[in-house]
């Protein structure tokens, strides 16, 4: 018998941290929990801390107290120890599950550190798409996507030639508002729009998803990951969220992934790739009807994905400033100080106003991204 895989866990507090921890707690034999973070949350660290028995136990804000961690963890805090963790030699695989652009420097950290990287945190992708596939290469590193489409995909092009890649097609559930009258949208509560009809998800990813931010970020997720220019990558909605994703192939052919909407499928897959077990849910059911519909997107209804598409389009800093004024905007949304057809509003107004550039190292690109986020709180202010 091998020796179980070691894993270092990024927010593993969070929504995507719980299906690894199933995942995890499944296949004990074969996996183990070198390390976990989080950012606030330290009661859901100690606990996972106790039932896991981690060694090294992490939390960005420094907690009042300290005592509660078994004797065999070992906590620290702060922004420079999540980089040690990140980094950690011993471990094996860094599964990146922090939300948004605070997940960039750790997944710089965990890949210069020569380990395996399973990445959920699609953001370091959009920020630094080029700096991140660069350091990789030079190191030798295998990135393994975990957001559900983008493992789809990785799933489906094993043993095959990306050359005869012809597109890409990413499914989208369509969120919780896809079937509200579009007059209806800037009217929509924070509340309504966190009814996810298929995934349950954290509040950022789920609004995302609800104005299909989320399927723009993952357009250039995709691009990043798998090569293909914006032409080559499609988004069609599919209600049932069964297809996580569709290549196809020069020669017409179609391949998709299929697995009920529930991460663990695409975590357990990347976390133990190349092998195959058992998995934690049911696999579908064929015994009963399934729906495989599909339908485009209607651009009036998701100006988010557009706006992803031409920021991937204008390259450079562009799609670093999609993201950056669509966290600032669902910030806002989510305390209440825009509506939610403003989240596009402030998006296309940032991009227009910023200035492009390329920015190389990481910390250009932090400097890039904190300069557009001061632009974006700006719209937000005019807005509200
Ligand atoms: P959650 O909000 O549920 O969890 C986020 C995690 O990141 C928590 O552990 C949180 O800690 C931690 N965190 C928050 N802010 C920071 C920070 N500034 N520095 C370090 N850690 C931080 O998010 P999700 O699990 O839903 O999403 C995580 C990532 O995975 C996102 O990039 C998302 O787009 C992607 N993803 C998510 C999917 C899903 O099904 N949820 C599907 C595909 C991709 P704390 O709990 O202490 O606040
Ligand atoms: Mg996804």
């Amino acid at each position: 018998m091998t020796d179980p895989k070691k894993i270092v866990l990024l927010g593993a507090t969070g929504s995507i941290g719980d299906s690894v921890l199933r995942v995890i707690r499944k296949h004990q034999d074969s996996l183990e929990l070198l390390g976990i973070s989080g950012h606030s949350n330290f009661a859901k660290l100690i606990e996972i801390a106790k039932e896991f028995k981690v060694p090294h136990a992490h939390l960005v804000k420094e907690p009042g107290n300290i005592g509660s961690f078994p004797e065999t963890t070992r906590f620290s805090f702060g922004n420079k120890a999540l980089l040690e963790l990140a980094s950690m030699e011993e471990s094996d695989i860094c599964v990146v599950a922090i939300v948004g652009a605070a997940g960039l420097q750790p997944t710089l950290s965990a890949i210069e550190s020569g380990q395996d990287i399973v990445l959920a945190n699609k953001e370091s992708l959009v920020m630094g798409g080029e700096l991140v596939m660069k350091t990789a290469k030079e190191r030798d590193v295998r990135i393994i996507p975990a957001d559900s489409e983008h493992n789809a995909v990785f799933q489906c092009i094993q043993g095959e030639c990306n050359r005869q890649l012809e597109s890409i097609i990413l499914t989208a559930s369509g969120g919780a508002l896809r079937d509200t009258p579009i007059e209806k949208l800037p009217e929509v509560t924070l509340e309504e729009t966190l009814l996810h009809p298929n995934w349950s998800m954290g509040p950022k990813v789920t609004i995302d998803s609800a104005t299909m931010a989320n399927k723009g970020l993952e357009l250039i997720e995709a691009h990043w990951l798998f090569g293909l220019p914006p032409e080559k990558l499609e988004v069609v909605i599919h209600p049932s969220s069964i297809t996580h994703a569709i290549v196809r192939f020069i020669d017409g052919c179609c391949l998709a992934q299929l697995s009920p909407p529930s991460m663990t499928f695409a975590l357990q897959n990347a976390i133990l790739f190349p092998n195959r077990l058992e998995g934690v849910e049911q696999s579908l059911d064929f015994s009963k009807p399934i729906d495989l519909s599909f339908y485009p997107p209607s651009p009036k209804r998701f100006p988010c994905l557009q706006l992803a598409r031409e920021s991937l389009q204008a390259g450079g800093s562009a799609p670093l400033a999609f993201n950056a004024s669509n966290e600032i905007a669902v910030e806002a949304f989510r305390a209440n100080r825009i509506g939610f057809m403003e989240i596009p509003s402030i998006i296309k107004d940032t991009l227009n106003m910023h200035d492009s550039s390329q920015a190389h190292s990481l910390e250009e690109l932090l400097n890039l991204d904190s300069d557009i986020r001061r632009l974006a709180h700006e719209r937000v202010l005019a807005h509200s």
